[in-house]
């Protein structure tokens, strides 16, 4: 018998037939003897219906209520799976994010689990109930209801598995695992079989979606078992095994044979160009100062040389949804920074290589440059770690400039035209 965590997202659960295929496939598990909690997602769709009823009715909603309104799409599902189950057979009950509860911090949209007690779920999984947890939210001390941010559900399920001690914590989606890149844009993207906290990270952080960068993290801190496989198999069967998300000892030395791990794109950030800043001491730190305070996150940054001129042009970027705020910062500044203009830019993207086989190759980011420049792709900004190259460009050439890397890479699935 193991303890298991199963999670299914937003399009696993969109519509009731699909729950009632959710529901085989806890049953599948269930049926051999093990303890398995479910963490659900709403429906695909659902949750930024909820966000546009939030945004209609007050463009400066209050984020309490907002989550109040977003976390109702989990308690949908998870309702509706505890149904679709006893239905079948398997005695279940759904757990909201208070009855558990969930603690959380008070960062309403965006909050932080802080713990679960999972006390009375454990004894309910102990007498062979499955149970039913929605994803997504949780509640502060205050007794308010909290939300995780989006894609939250998938933290949910690690910060569960984490708190039960599970023995693994199965992320169900809709593609089979992990890929060298987004299958939905290079079909020549090849799975992968086991990949590293670390790569996975960075690969989240820098926009591969499939999993929450923060349910990474948290699955590396705790040491929990993920692994990322496809929920449209068939339900009764055993599923075909997807990506393993495991530590580097685990891996060993094939680890430094590839040398660039997978592709990721973003294209949730603009750019914004502050022309003619006086080059002098303190510069820089006048325009990024009120940017931390107002809570913005800048991400790559660029500052030109001053030829004699005495100014110099600052680039930068934010994420898209803060430019409006970050540009109101910044004019509110223009005195005491002292620049001439202010360009905002949002038609950019964000495309990143991660492998940690980079640590111990050089010519990584002289590859990307050169691939990029033989297809007249410009490049508007450059960061890197120790396991990332980071270049902005036009987002015309983001589907173009991961193609044509990810062939450049060796990535390319073998049995590709
Ligand atoms: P869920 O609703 O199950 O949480 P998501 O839509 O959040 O699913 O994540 C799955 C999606 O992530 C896939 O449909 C795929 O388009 C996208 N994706 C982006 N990068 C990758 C990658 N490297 N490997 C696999 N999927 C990826
Ligand atoms: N439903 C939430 C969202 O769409 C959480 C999740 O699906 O993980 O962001
Ligand atoms: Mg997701």
């Amino acid at each position: 018998m193991a303890r298991i965590v199963m999670k299914f997202g937003g399009t696993s659960m969109a519509g009731i037939e699909r729950i009632r295929v959710v529901a085989r496939q806890v049953r599948r598990e269930w049926k051999k003897g093990h303890q398995v909690a479910v963490v659900v997602s709403a429906m695909s769709g659902d949750t930024d219906r909820l966000v546009g009823f939030c945004r209609e009715a007050s463009p400066l909603y209050d984020p309490r209520e907002y989550d109040v309104v977003v976390a109702s799409g989990e308690q949908v599902t998870s309702g509706l799976l505890a149904i679709a189950l006893q239905a079948i057979g398997v005695p279940a009950r759904s757990w909201l994010g208070w009855q558990l509860p969930v603690r959380t911090s008070d960062a309403h949209a965006s909050a932080r689990i802080r713990g679960i007690d999972t006390a009375a779920m454990d004894a309910s999984l102990a007498a062979g109930e499955v149970a039913v947890v929605p994803g997504f939210q949780g509640l502060t001390d205050e007794g308010r209801v909290t939300t995780l941010g989006r894609g939250g559900s998938d933290t949910s399920a690690v910060a569960v598995a984490a708190a039960m001690k599970a023995d693994r914590c199965d992320i169900y989606t809709d593609v089979d695992g992990v890929y060298t890149t987004d299958p939905r844009i290079v079909p020549r993207a090849r799975k992968i079989g086991r990949i590293t906290y670390e790569e996975m990270l960075e690969l989240a952080s820098v926009g591969a979606k499939v999993l929450q960068t923060r349910s990474v993290g948290l699955a590396m801190k705790e040491r929990v078992r993920v692994q990322v496989l496809s929920s449209f198999g068939d339900p009764d069967e055993e599923p075909a095994p997807g990506t393993f998300v495991v530590s580097e000892e685990e891996i060993g030395d094939q680890m430094e044979d590839q040398l660039i791990t997978g592709i990721a794109y973003d294209r949730n950030e603009a750019k914004i160009t502050l022309t003619a800043v006086p080059d002098k001491p303190g510069a820089v730190a006048g325009i990024f100062a009120p940017l931390a305070d107002a809570s913005i996150n800048v991400d790559m940054i660029v500052q030109n040389v001053a030829h004699g001129t005495g100014s110099t042009d600052v680039t930068f970027t934010v994420p898209a949804a803060e430019l409006t705020r970050a540009l109101d910062v910044l004019e509110r500044a223009k005195e005491t920074i002292g620049f001439a203009t202010l360009v905002p830019d949002t038609e950019v993207c964000k495309v990143s290589v991660v492998g940690v086989g980079m640590r111990s190759h050089a010519g990584v980011a002289a590859t990307m440059f050169d691939v990029l420049a033989g297809r007249g792709i410009n490049i508007l900004a450059i960061t890197t770690s120790e396991i990332k190259v980071s270049v902005l460009i036009h987002q015309d050439y983001t589907e173009l400039a991961v193609r044509v890397l990810h062939t450049a890479y060796g990535l390319d699935a073998e049995d590709a035209a």
